[in-house]
C-alpha cells in the first residue's frame, strides 16, 4: 500500500481543462492568414501546359473577345430591324463564314448568307436563324419582328482589350486555359510549384505491405498526405518514416528543408516523452502549440525549421486528415502564392442526432444520400474506413448544439477541400 491513487474517470476526456485557454477554429485560421505569405518563386509558363498552376501577376486581356462583331448563329444577315409581319428580302452573291470574311458592302434591303462565328460584314447589322427562313430562288422570306442585332454578338461583349480577366493567386482550371486563349495570352506568370516534404514518425509504424510484427502498424498517414497533397497541386518530397528518436528526425529535418519549402509531419506532436517533433520544434525555439478547440484534431505543432514552416499534424489518421484539411490546405494555398480560400459548404437537413456542448468545433465523417447528410456511425477516430466511407465532412459549430433529424446542418465535400 502505497497510497497511490489512480487518477478519478474522467466522463469526457475532451472536456476542456480548467483555466486553459483553447483557440477556437476561427481564430487559429485567422493567425494562420495573417502570419503566412507565399515563399515560392516566380516564372513564366506557356498558357497550355498552365493548367493547375498559381498566377503570380494579373493576366490582362491583350485582344478583346470576341475581337470584332460576329455572327451568332448559321442564317441571313441584313441592315437593321424588321417590324412586325412577312418580309422578302433579295439574296447577295457570296457569303460570311467563320474566318472567311464576305470582302465588300451588303447593300441596303439586301440578305447576305452568314455563318456561326463569321465576322459581320458592313452592312449587316442583324441576322435570321436560318430554321426561320424559307429560301426561294434568289429570295429568303421570313416573319418580323426582329431587332437590330439579333442573333449576333458584339464585339468585346465577353471580355475587352485591357481588362484583367484573372487576378494574381488564381489557380488555373481548364475553363482558365480557354479565357486566357481567347484573349490572345500565349503565355503566364506562374508560381513555381510548392514543394512538401512528408514524413511520418513512431517506432510503431512499417511500411504499407511490410509484414508487421506485435505493436506494429502499417504506416497509413504518409500515403495519405502524399496523396493529399498531390491532389492539391504540390510536390511531394517523401521523407519516408523517421522512428521516435531526436536524433534521426533532426537529420530527416534537416534533409527536408532543403529539398521542400514547408514540412508536413504526422504524430509525435503532443507534448509527451516519445513526442519528438514537438520537442525538437521546442528546441529550436519556434514552437506554437495550437490547443485548437476541435475534435477530432488536437495536437496540432506549428513551429519553424531553418526558416520552414513545419506542420506538426497528429499521428491519428482521422485526427491529422481532419487537421490537413481545415488547417494545412489554406495555410500550403497561402505558401503557394494562392489567396486565402475557404471550403464551400452547403446546408442541407441531417439524417442524424447530435447533441454537443459548446466550446469546440467538430467534424463528422459525412456523406449524402438522398439529398440528407448522412455521419458515419462511430465517432472514434481511430476508425480509418469512415474517412473512406465519408464524401466529405459535417462541420459542427463552436455553439452548443442539439441537432435532430431534417434540421440543415454544413456539409463540405471532399472536393471542396480539393480532393
Ligand atoms: P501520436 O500522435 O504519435 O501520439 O500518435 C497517435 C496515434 O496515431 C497512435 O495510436 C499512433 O500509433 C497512430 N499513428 C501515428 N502515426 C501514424 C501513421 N503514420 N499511420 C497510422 N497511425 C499512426
Ligand atoms: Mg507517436
Amino acid at each position: 500500500m502505497t497510497g497511490l491513487k489512480p487518477p478519478p474517470l474522467r466522463n469526457d476526456c475532451f472536456a476542456l481543462p480548467a483555466g486553459v485557454d483553447w483557440t477556437p477554429v476561427d481564430t487559429a485560421l485567422a493567425m494562420l492568414r495573417d502570419r503566412l505569405a507565399p515563399v515560392t518563386g516566380v516564372g513564366t509558363c506557356p498558357v497550355p501546359q498552365a493548367l493547375g498552376r498559381v498566377l503570380a501577376a494579373d493576366a490582362v486581356a491583350l485582344r478583346s473577345s470576341p475581337p470584332q462583331a460576329n455572327s451568332a448563329v448559321d442564317g441571313y444577315g441584313f441592315a437593321g430591324a424588321v417590324p412586325e409581319g412577312a418580309h422578302v428580302l433579295p439574296l447577295h452573291a457570296g457569303r460570311a463564314a467563320a474566318g472567311v470574311p464576305f470582302d465588300g458592302v451588303l447593300p441596303a434591303g439586301r440578305a447576305l448568307r452568314v455563318l456561326t462565328g463569321a465576322a459581320l460584314p458592313d452592312g449587316v447589322e442583324t441576322v435570321i436563324l436560318e430554321e426561320d427562313v424559307t429560301s426561294g430562288e434568289g429570295e429568303i422570306a421570313f416573319r418580323g419582328p426582329l431587332k437590330r442585332g439579333a442573333n449576333t454578338r458584339k464585339a468585346g461583349e465577353d471580355v475587352s482589350e485591357g481588362a484583367v480577366v484573372l487576378p494574381a493567386g488564381r489557380r488555373l482550371t481548364p475553363a482558365d486555359l480557354a479565357l486566357l486563349s481567347s484573349v490572345g495570352i500565349a503565355e503566364v506568370v506562374v508560381r513555381k510549384t510548392l514543394r512538401v516534404a512528408i514524413l511520418s514518425t513512431g517506432d510503431e509504424l512499417v511500411e504499407p505491405g511490410a509484414s508487421a510484427g506485435p505493436g506494429q502498424i502499417h504506416d497509413a498517414n504518409r500515403p495519405m498526405l502524399c496523396a493529399l497533397t498531390t491532389r492539391l497541386g504540390y510536390g511531394v518530397q517523401d521523407m519516408g518514416r523517421v522512428p521516435d528518436d531526436r536524433t534521426a528526425l533532426r537529420a530527416t529535418l534537416d534533409r527536408a528543408v532543403q529539398e521542400a519549402d514547408v514540412i508536413l509531419t504526422s504524430g509525435g506532436a503532443s507534448a509527451g516523452d516519445e513526442d519528438h517533433v514537438s520537442a525538437l520544434l521546442r528546441e529550436a525555439g519556434t514552437i506554437q502549440h495550437w490547443r485548437i478547440a476541435l475534435k477530432p484534431g488536437r495536437p496540432l505543432a506549428l513551429g519553424m525549421w531553418q526558416g520552414k514552416p513545419v506542420f506538426g499534424l497528429p499521428g491519428n489518421p482521422v485526427a491529422a486528415l481532419v487537421c490537413a484539411l481545415v488547417f494545412a490546405r489554406p495555410a500550403l494555398a497561402v505558401l503557394a502564392g494562392e489567396g486565402w480560400t475557404e471550403p464551400q459548404g452547403y446546408d442541407l437537413p441531417a439524417a442524424f442526432e447530435k447533441r454537443k456542448k459548446p466550446g469546440r468545433r467538430e467534424y463528422l465523417r459525412a456523406r449524402v444520400r438522398d439529398g440528407r447528410v448522412e455521419v458515419f456511425p462511430s465517432e472514434g477516430s481511430g476508425r480509418i474506413s469512415g474517412l473512406s466511407w465519408a464524401e466529405g465532412l459535417v462541420e459542427i459549430g463552436d455553439a452548443a448544439c442539439d441537432i435532430r433529424p431534417g434540421d440543415p446542418v454544413r456539409f463540405i465535400p471532399y472536393g471542396s477541400f480539393g480532393l
